[in-house]
């Protein structure tokens, strides 16, 4: 082989090379939506990719290339930073990495997060930057969800704060009202028939009405409580059940209520808690039972993918489909304290149990009929 053709095979072999390489280039930049742009510094020509444009919405033809281009888009707070950064890589020597996170407005109006990473690829003899070569990827999505992340963060705080604020009233105001109610019973021991005819009732007002408040108190407190002392074990649910069942005997001759129970399974979860769901449940389905008629609750557990489908059923007297989602917030109630006793909080305990526990709780109601109330468990 000539000198001639050899040197025109290494030629060939070079530029096959040269395509390969720009294939995978292309590439990259297409699988990974990168932008990137080319900058002559001393004529201040830049050159914007098409990815880049797109970036922000734009079409290639839509946007000039140029260092005034991108400027024109960028949010006009971080440009400062971007020269800042420049300067910083040129008078290092490059040292100093260009790596920048900038916002930039899309065409659409929306807000574009990008990760920027420039580098001065070139220095003339006195060391001035000739060009500089840079990409640029969306990092909107990243930065939405760390933003999401401190949100909640935040929100768990101050749900955190909230907790403790109910827990320290609802503790102190249990005090001033000890000493209303036993100064109130000691009056009506003592004075009760001997002051005037309306004395006596106001006195038993205030009485009805302290017990009732101390109740809601108690109440709070215990919801504050729920969970303190996080201790995860094996809970057998049908032995669980079989001991709510027992402390709730004597409501249950009175009422002559009738259970048909599935059998239950074993589940990682806070044994008291678990109880109180149970008992709540339990006791709401025969309160509100159906005149006339003497409750049958059914309880049940059905096995789905990844937890457990508890069910309790009664035949009361039903939610009207406006209510199913406002009873389960604290101290909301259907009916007067003379139809139904109660404090509205046995539904927000129930919700805030099950939630701790990673599930979810609802119910399903046909009015006069009766409700479902279905709760989950995480297996
Ligand atoms: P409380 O029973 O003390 O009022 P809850 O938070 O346990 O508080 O219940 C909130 C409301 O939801 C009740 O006032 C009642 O109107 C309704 N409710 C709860 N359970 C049932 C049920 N099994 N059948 C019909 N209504 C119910």
């Amino acid at each position: 082989m000539s000198e001639i053709e050899h040197l025109q095979k290494e030629l060939e072999e070079t530029k096959k090379a040269l395509q390969d390489r720009e294939m995978i280039f292309n590439h990259i930049v297409e699988s990974t939506f990168a932008g990137f742009f080319d900058w002559n510094i001393p004529e201040n020509k830049e050159y914007l990719s098409p990815t880049f444009k797109k970036m922000f919405g734009y079409e290639d033809h839509e946007m000039e290339s140029s260092p005034e281009a991108w400027q024109r888009i960028i949010y006009q707070e971080d440009l400062p930073k971007v020269f800042e950064l420049f300067g910083a890589h040129v008078e290092s020597k490059g040292k100093i990495p260009f790596d920048s996170e900038l916002r930039y407005h899309h065409k659409d109006g929306s807000l574009v997060w990008v990760f920027c990473r420039g580098k001065v690829v070139e220095w003339d003899e006195q060391g001035n930057p000739l060009r500089m070569l840079g990409s640029h990827i969306d990092i909107t999505n990243i930065k939405k969800s760390e933003e999401t992340k401190l949100y909640v963060e935040k929100l768990e705080q101050k749900n955190k704060e909230l907790q403790q604020f109910a827990y320290v009233a609802s503790h102190d105001l249990q005090e001033p009202l000890r000493t209303i109610i036993s100064f109130t019973e000691l009056m009506l021991e003592q004075y009760s028939g001997n002051m005037e005819k309306n004395a006596d009732t106001y006195l038993r007002f205030i009485s009805d009405a302290s017990n009732r408040m101390s109740s809601l108190v108690k109440g709070l407190l215990d919801y504050t409580r729920i969970g303190k002392n996080f201790e995860v074990s094996e809970v057998d649910t049908e032995l669980l059940l079989q001991n709510v069942l027992i402390d709730l005997n004597t409501l249950i001759t009175e009422k002559h209520v009738t259970f048909e129970i599935d059998s239950l399974p074993k589940i990682q979860g806070l044994d008291t808690e678990m109880s109180s769901l149970f008992m709540n449940l339990i006791t709401n389905a025969i309160k509100y039972e159906k005149k006339g008629e003497h409750p049958l609750i059914k309880i049940g557990a059905t096995e789905e993918m990844d937890h457990w489908k508890f069910h309790v059923e009664d035949n009361g007297i039903g939610i009207e489909k406006a209510h199913l989602k406002r009873i389960f917030l604290i101290f909301q109630r259907l009916h007067n304290k003379d139809e139904y006793a109660g404090t509205g909080i046995g539904l927000a305990h129930c919700q805030k149990i099950v939630e701790l526990h990673g599930g979810k709780i609802w119910v399903e109601s046909t009015p006069g009929l009766g409700s479902t109330f279905y709760f989950t468990i995480p297996k």
